[in-house]
């Protein structure tokens, strides 16, 4: 496997097809498997391994984000990565940046609670896809409103690659996989898999037609007694993110609540 840490020394490869895997490091079975999908469908696997200042807001954890490029970079080679692009900050923001900004998908949930996350979001996967150059990008659909931005901003940008995106992996316990899990202490790890219970059961109900708006109330207050605090808890539209009140196949319930100071997100489709 090359590490690579500029856009000058990232190999092409003319007659291959460029699968990606953009990142923020700090991996775990999630990351491997999205890389895994990859090696699957393309012939040669870039992953990069960038975390993205503009992405975190003033007071989130942009410093305390964990960072451990050696153990990553083993990982990655393990399931088969070719190219690990490890840029610095200033190759990817050498000078004022050109921004990015997706309308309608982000006007709710994290876009809302999270101001400015989706311009770094969209803005670096924008200048990772012109450095990268691949014929197929994969997203991991445990954020599934980044999705529907990455989605939404390579068709209105008509961006010419493919995107794919690809399941939640879980812990045996049905908690997300997520870099941020580290930061749960003992017994927040114990309560975590309850929210993933909690939409599970309301995903659950949904499809079988109790009332949605009640559904949620009931679900909001099961996960303040288990001890969230609750940024939303909704009922949404797969492809627009935007809430429905009555069921429908193409949808999702999605959630973002803490646990003391980590903020855990999480959903279920419903396909
Ligand atoms: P991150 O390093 O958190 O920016 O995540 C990099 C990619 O991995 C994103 O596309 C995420 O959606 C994806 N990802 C993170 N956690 C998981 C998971 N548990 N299952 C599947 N994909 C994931």
């Amino acid at each position: 496997m090359k590490i690579v840490r500029s856009v000058a020394d990232l190999p092409r490869y003319p007659t291959a097809t460029v699968g990606f895997v953009p990142t923020m490091g700090a991996f775990h079975e999630g990351h491997l498997d999205l890389m895994r999908v990859a090696k699957t469908e393309t012939d040669k696997v870039f992953v990069s391994l960038f975390v993205n200042p503009t992405q975190f807001g003033p007071n989130e954890d942009f410093r305390r984000y964990p960072r451990n490029e050696e153990r990553d970079a083993e990982m990655a080679a393990s399931v088969g990565v070719d190219v690990l692009f490890v840029p610095p900050v200033e190759e990817v923001y050498p000078r004022p940046s050109s921004i990015v900004s997706v309308p309608e998908v982000t006007a709710h949930w994290e876009g809302a609670h999270r101001p400015g996350h989706f311009d770094g979001v969209a803005t670096v996967v924008a200048k990772l896809f012109g450095m990268v150059r691949p014929h197929i990008a994969y997203f991991g659909r445990k954020d599934l409103q980044q999705c529907a931005v990455i989605q939404r901003m390579v068709e209105d940008l008509h961006l010419p690659l493919q995107l794919r995106f690809v399941p939640t992996t879980r812990e045996a316990d049905g908690l997300a996989m997520s870099s941020r899990n580290a930061y749960l202490s003992p017994e927040q790890r114990a309560i975590a898999p309850r929210l993933n219970e909690t939409l599970t059961r309301l995903s659950r109900s949904i499809s079988e037609g109790a009332d949605v708006a009640s559904a949620l109330v009931e679900n909001r207050n099961a996960l303040a007694s288990d001890g969230f605090e609750t940024d939303y808890l909704a009922y949404v539209d797969l492809a627009t993110l935007e809430p429905l009140d009555r069921f429908q196949p193409a949808s999702a319930v999605i959630v973002a609540a803490r646990l003391g100071n980590t903020r855990l997100i999480d959903n279920v489709v419903i396909e």
